[in-house]
């Protein structure tokens, strides 16, 4: 992929290990991207990165259950986003929950594609789609039904 992508990468606690262990198996890939990560995630990514020797440009926001989760949503609003990885505890309860549904509903919204599993996540980041400009995404359209 040639063109450069701003990549928010976000992963509660049970899900770290998996975050970490995506974003080591995509560490070349991910270096020549931004990254906008939540606070912890990003620090944990950083320090993975840089064990193997990996420089990486990873902005962290706040943690997420302190708003972390909101300001990447904030991203997204603005447009400067281009692929969310989210990887949700979905078998635990999150203090956040209202932030979580903020930024993948802002991701539906505003058309971000958002992987939410690693299956998911390797399929959006390997994607040829980026680089062709021939390429439009279609955007939601909400009509109203009529039966
Ligand atoms: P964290 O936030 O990376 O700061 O732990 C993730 C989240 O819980 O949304």
């Amino acid at each position: 992929m040639s063109k450069q992508l701003t990549i928010a990468l976000v992963a509660h606690d049970n899900r770290k290990a998996d975050m970490v262990e995506w974003a080591m198996h995509n560490a070349e890939l991910l270096a020549k991207h931004k990254l906008v990560c939540t606070g912890t995630t990003g620090g944990l990514i950083l320090n993975a990165l840089k064990e193997k020797g990996i420089y990486a440009d990873i902005s962290c926001m706040n943690s997420g259950p302190m708003g972390g989760d909101a300001e990447i949503a904030a991203l997204v609003v603005r447009k400067q986003i281009n692929l969310a990885i989210f990887l949700i505890d979905d078998l635990n309860a999150q203090p956040h929950e209202a932030d979580i549904q903020m930024l993948l509903r802002q991701c539906r919204v505003h058309n971000v594609p958002i992987a939410c599993n690693r299956y998911s996540a390797d399929l959006m980041i390997t994607s040829t789609l980026w680089d062709n400009d021939d390429y439009v995404p279609a955007v939601p359209r909400y009509i109203k039904f009529q039966r």
